[in-house]
């Protein structure tokens, strides 16, 4: 089903648009088809419109952050999609005068950015997403991390625009952070204030390296991916195993559909060869995922759930 996405939803906001833009080169993957249509809204009033007229109109809206967790369909979606990186979504305050404490980003900040200016300020609290590619908004969504902590242990409090265009502020007592999830309500992420300390400036940086190297060393950064592709399940005793331990043991590691291959480092990373003949397709990349699931099912009867997220025609976002 194609919802059209009428130009009179956007066309009298503070707004640039692209009609049937690629989706692929904003995103990691670098794959996938169009949006009917890509908006970039030059303020939080004109995104609170937006937001506001689509839910009422039942056109489906689709926030891009920096595009890497995200698998686009080969066909493309529907209705609309919007990018935060004007100026305003891309900012970054921290208290005007005193010790450092708290900071304010928005949801199109780059956080491998915002991770390089505390380490160079000398500012501790987001360390952990060292090596970690995000945008702001798409890192607390996702709630990302790893091994040294996730995005949410530095959260004092989040905005978020609902479907119905209302911003509100969620202090960080009435939000719930969980394995790659929040209880956060859907919405889209327009501002976070971090709680951040001062520090010895060459140890922030000498932690933020360490995290990094330790990333680079377990993980195939290079590779055209979206990081893990499938969450760590827990299984029936409560334990929570490694979804890339279960498939190198079922044996998957170097797998290939088309030019979506297991990674033969990791096999939790599903990525694109650079220098394969066959172009890349995400329809490639779904079958090499089922095959995945097909196969930790038959050896262990463990059911992976995608951590990676499926954007595709129809789908209600
Ligand atoms: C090489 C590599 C390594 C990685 N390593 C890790 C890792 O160690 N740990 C980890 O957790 N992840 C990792 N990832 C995955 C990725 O970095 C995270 O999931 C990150 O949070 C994605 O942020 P994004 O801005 O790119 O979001 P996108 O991929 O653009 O979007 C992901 C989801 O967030 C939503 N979203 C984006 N912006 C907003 C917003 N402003 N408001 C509301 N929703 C929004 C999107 O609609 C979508 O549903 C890795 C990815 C790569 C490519």
């Amino acid at each position: 089903m194609t919802v059209a996405s009428p130009s009179s939803l956007y066309s009298d906001l503070d707004v640039d648009w692209q009609l049937d833009a690629p989706l692929a080169p904003h995103t990691w993957y670098g794959v996938g088809g169009r949006a009917d249509v890509l908006i970039h809204p030059k303020s939080i009033e004109a995104l609170a419109t937006l937001a506001r007229r689509c839910h009422r109109d039942g056109v489906p809206l689709r926030v891009l952050g920096s595009g890497a967790n995200l698998l686009v369909d080969d066909e493309g979606v529907d209705g609309v999609v919007v990018k935060l990186d004007a100026p305003c979504f891309r900012a970054v305050e921290w208290n005007a005068d005193g010790r450092v404490e708290r900071m304010r980003a928005f949801g199109g900040a780059s956080m491998e950015k915002l991770v390089q200016e505390c380490a160079r300020r000398g500012i501790r609290g987001l360390e952990q997403m060292s090596g970690i590619p995000a945008s702001v908004g798409g890192a607390i969504r996702m709630n990302a991390g790893g091994k040294f902590g996730a995005v949410g242990d530095a959260v004092d409090a989040v905005a978020v625009i609902g479907t119905d265009g209302e911003l509100r502020v969620y202090p960080r007592e009435e939000i719930r952070f969980g394995y790659r999830h929040t209880s956060l309500p859907a919405g889209i992420v327009a501002w976070v204030v971090f709680r951040v300390a001062e520090d010895d400036p060459v140890a922030c940086r000498q932690r933020v390296l360490e995290i990094f190297a330790y990333k680079k060393s377990t993980q195939p950064m290079g590779a055209a991916s979206a990081g893990c592709m499938f969450r760590n399940p827990t299984l029936a005793d409560g334990r929570v195993e490694s979804a890339g331990r279960l498939i190198d043991q079922a044996g998957m590691k170097g797998t290939r559909v088309g030019a979506a291959v297991v990674s033969p480092q990791h096999g939790n990373f599903l990525a694109f060869e650079k220098d394969a003949n066959t172009p890349a397709r995400t329809d490639d990349m779904r079958r090499l995922v089922e095959t995945v699931q097909s196969a930790v099912r038959a050896k262990f009867g463990v059911e992976l759930e995608t951590e990676v997220v499926f954007w595709r025609r129809g789908d209600q976002p």
